[in-house]
């Protein structure tokens, strides 16, 4: 039994990718750095094949700053509203 991971959702969240793989356009399965097939479906590496990591990934981390962009944004407002009535 792993004490590693606190669930199986959070274990898959948290596992890292490495670097210079590619995201395979025809089954979505990441496939390892080097690799010349799909992994899962076999199907030859090609330009359509997106490199780096998994745009899902990706989209999790934009997200993430937007969400933190936002909230500085309302902080911001919140004060802006704060010194406007104290004038
Ligand atoms: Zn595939």
């Amino acid at each position: 039994m792993s004490t590693k991971c606190d669930s199986e959702a959070h274990c898959l969240r948290s596992f890292d990718f490495p670097e210079g793989g590619w995201e395979c356009s025809t089954c979505s399965n990441y496939n390892f750095k080097g690799r010349k097939q799909c992994y899962r479906c076999k199907k030859d590496f090609s330009q359509n094949d997106m490199q780096g990591k998994p745009k899902h990934m990706l989209m999790q981390d934009e997200e993430k700053a937007a969400l933190k962009a936002s909230k500085i944004l309302a902080r911001k407002q919140r004060n802006f509203k704060r010194n406007k009535q104290r004038e």
